[in-house]
């Protein structure tokens, strides 16, 4: 008898780590746990080591089919030098639509579907045009999605920037959001990148239904809120589907030599990791704190370590993992702190595994930015966090982590908005990995991380949504094909 042909899923990543890499292990899942045939189509940001390495480990052994787009001609976007990280990449995804238009039509087949990431949502018509099912593929958590969803209500309830509100912001169903927690396109209403923001939230309801990187169980409530009526049919077309965490998985060989026998040497979850994600970027003068705040604490850690850059939070997004070299990047840190820390920790320069490295037992602590990727990694590897907002979702993450998730602790202020000194790191610190508080949250993460593992395996919440996924698709195709 003949096989039953395979779905063929077309998905679109947007640039950028943090995109790339859900997209990626997303087309992983849905070929090895689902049978579909699955095709990337992905835009280089910049030709770096880590993205090549992100689009290497999709093809050995090769799972799907990738194609890179031309990097898009940005001329006629005419992005000023301050053009913000989300305005660039709205310019980006919009310049790439004759270039994904022409890839879709090459194909040897049409795609059966089509998903396509958050920054995606304009190229979601393509789906109309070659009448296949459309998905949008949020790789965040619930909360920010309802925020999200409800913008376009809360920009015509809102006076005023949101920043100075006195209350917080309503969404219906979930936690309200403090003004001072708003995702960055809503912190200035005449900048551009609200208005792409604003778009993109009015985009999505166009698809046939919503993809979330999260699970059932870690955010039940705010899940239920966005499937109500206030959301579903006038804000949420279709389905809102939970299929995470999906993460890179640890690879083999994932730690050099140098970092494998270092950390094999520690006690058990002993080991603070920091790193601010992909983009990540501090002050000179945040740096020289942390730097002293982490010896203080007198712990052992491992240290991503970046240029400090003042003028933005995300500095090194579009350049990841190229930075200078590391004797330059020593210069940054304070006079003796090598000497002092040398027994006790390590510099990694730029870009380090972060998932070999979190799953290693010595790892007992994450001071991250709180990017969804990350800690969807903290989480799974059960590594309790000390959270650092910085650009992006990262305050609404952060505040989701420590105040309802209870797996992280934070400063008592924004990173972003100001210093964060190094007693108070210190203590930090000496909380996650020592005091009573610091075992608690280490017991609450584990937790969740047998939580998501039971989601992800068959018959699990996340299993099973992403099956109810596919088998929505059938039915769509089915219905389109029979339409007059
Ligand atoms: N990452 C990594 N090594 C680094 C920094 C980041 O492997 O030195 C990976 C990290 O594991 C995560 C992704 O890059 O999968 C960053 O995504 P996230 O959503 O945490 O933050 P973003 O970079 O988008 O702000």
């Amino acid at each position: 008898m003949e096989k039953p042909k395979k779905l063929h899923a077309a998905l679109l990543s947007s640039p950028g780590m943090g995109h790339l890499i859900p997209v990626m292990e997303l087309g992983k899942c849905l070929v090895a746990n689902h049978g579909f045939e699955v095709t990337v189509f992905v835009i280089p940001s910049q030709a770096s080591r880590a993205e090549a390495e992100i689009i290497d480990s999709a093809m050995t052994p090769k799972l799907l089919d990738i194609v890179e787009l031309p990097a898009p001609d940005l001329t006629a976007a005419d992005l000023g030098p301050n053009a913000s990280m989300v305005t660039r990449l709205a310019a980006m995804m919009h310049e790439v639509r004759p270039a994904f238009r022409s890839a879709l039509a090459a194909m040897e087949a049409t795609p059966d579907v089509l998903i396509v990431d958050l920054f995606g949502t304009e190229h979601l018509c393509m789906g109309d045009e070659l009448m296949i099912p459309k998905y949008v593929y949020v790789p965040s958590n619930a909360w920010f999605l309802a925020l999200l969803l409800h913008s376009p209500a809360l920009d015509k309830e809102v006076k005023g920037e949101y920043v100075d509100q006195t209350e917080p912001l309503k969404i219906p169903g979930c936690k309200p959001v403090r003004p001072e927690d708003v995702v960055d396109p809503m912190l200035d209403r005449s900048n551009q990148q609200y208005r792409v923001y604003i778009r993109q939230a009015g985009e999505i309801p166009m698809g046939d239904g919503i993809l979330l990187n999260v699970w059932e169980e870690l955010q039940a409530e705010t899940l239920a809120a966005l499937r109500n009526e206030e959301f579903l049919g006038r804000v949420v077309n279709g389905p809102v589907y939970t299929i995470g965490p999906l993460i890179r998985p640890v690879r083999p060989a994932g730690l050099a030599k140098e970092l494998l026998e270092w950390l094999d040497k520690q006690p058990n979850e002993s080991v603070m990791f920091v790193s601010f994600g992909s983009g990540g970027t501090m002050s000179a003068e945040q740096l020289v704190e942390l730097a002293w705040g982490l010896e203080l604490s007198q712990q052992r850690f491992i240290w991503v370590l970046r240029k400090p850059i003042a003028k933005s939070l995300d500095g090194s997004f579009f350049d990841v993992g190229k930075g200078c070299g590391g004797d330059e990047l020593l210069s940054f840190l304070p006079y003796g702190f090598m000497e002092c820390t040398r027994n006790v920790g390590l510099i990694v320069p730029s870009w380090a595994p972060q998932v070999d490295i979190l799953s290693h037992p010595s790892v007992g602590g994450f001071l991250s930015h709180c990017g969804w990727n990350s800690t969807l990694e903290s989480i799974v590897n059960g590594v309790p966090m000390i959270a650092w907002p910085l650009y992006a979702e990262q305050r609404l993450n952060a505040t989701l982590l420590a105040e309802e998730i209870g797996v992280a602790i934070r400063p008592k202020e924004l990173p972003s908005k100001k210093i964060v000194r190094r007693e108070e790191i210190e203590k930090l610190v000496r909380t996650i990995m020592v005091e009573k508080e610091g075992h608690m949250i280490r017991a609450r993460v584990k937790e969740l991380k047998s939580s998501a593992e039971k989601a992800m395996t068959k018959g699990g919440t996340s299993y099973e949504s992403l099956h109810k996924m596919k088998e929505d698709c059938k039915m769509r195709i089915h219905q389109i094909k029979k339409a007059p």
